[in-house]
């Protein structure tokens, strides 16, 4: 069984200072750590709160993704895609169902569907010239409906690798908006090639 929140608080504070500051992250002593170690100082570690405060949609009649389930760059009856404007990386994409559901709570159909969207998703991305790798992310602490990132890292920009690639986008100045929906089209031309789909929410095939 894991450690209980206090047991667990108290375990990382027999490594922390007497401000319960714990040690710098091994992760700034990377060379691609977008930080220097000196001076830099981590936070104090805050002792545990229960209840844990709700995520955002935890209420599927106040959830904005289902508020949102017309809006997006690609479409099929089960998901839907989004582009996240304002990031610093070349494209960032976000695959949301369609329905209020989280990851725990899949249906095994839609679980399966994902796994084949997210390759197919994975292998399109990194088909853009002059990007190299798609991340993939699920972290779910912010909003209860599922939403799947993927981060596109640009070629040969060797310091974005790996888990901090999320922090240089927060420092990097916003990618041209231009370049990332043409690249963002070109992914959904892929996808609707491989997957199907459409480009809008309305099913527009049984008209033509
Ligand atoms: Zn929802």
């Amino acid at each position: 069984m894991a450690l209980r929140p206090d047991e667990f608080y108290d375990h990382a504070r027999s490594a922390a200072d007497d401000e319960t500051r714990l040690p710098l992250a091994r992760m700034t002593g990377w060379s691609i750590s977008p930080f220097e170690p000196d001076g830099l100082r981590v936070s104090p570690l805050r002792p545990p709160v229960l209840p844990e405060r709700p995520r955002h949609g935890e209420d599927p009649s106040d959830c904005a993704s289902c508020r949102e389930r017309g809006e997006g760059i690609w479409f099929n009856d089960n998901w839907r895609l989004t582009r996240i404007p304002g990031v610093g990386v070349p494209l960032v994409l976000m695959l949301h169902p369609i329905e209020h559901h989280d990851m725990d709570d899949l249906p095994d159909e839609l679980a399966a569907e994902l796994g084949v969207l997210s390759a197919h998703l994975v292998r399109h991305v990194q088909a853009l010239p002059h990007i190299s790798r798609a991340h993939v992310y699920r972290i779910g602490d912010g909003g209860a409906h599922l939403h799947i990132w993927f981060f596109a890292r640009p070629e040969g920009q060797a310091q974005l690798y790996g888990s901090w690639l999320p922090v240089w986008d927060d420092l990097l100045p916003e990618y041209p908006a231009k370049v990332a929906e043409a690249d963002a089209a070109l992914v959904v031309d892929a996808l609707i090639d491989s997957a199907g789909g459409r480009r809008s929410a309305a099913d527009v095939s049984a008209q033509g």
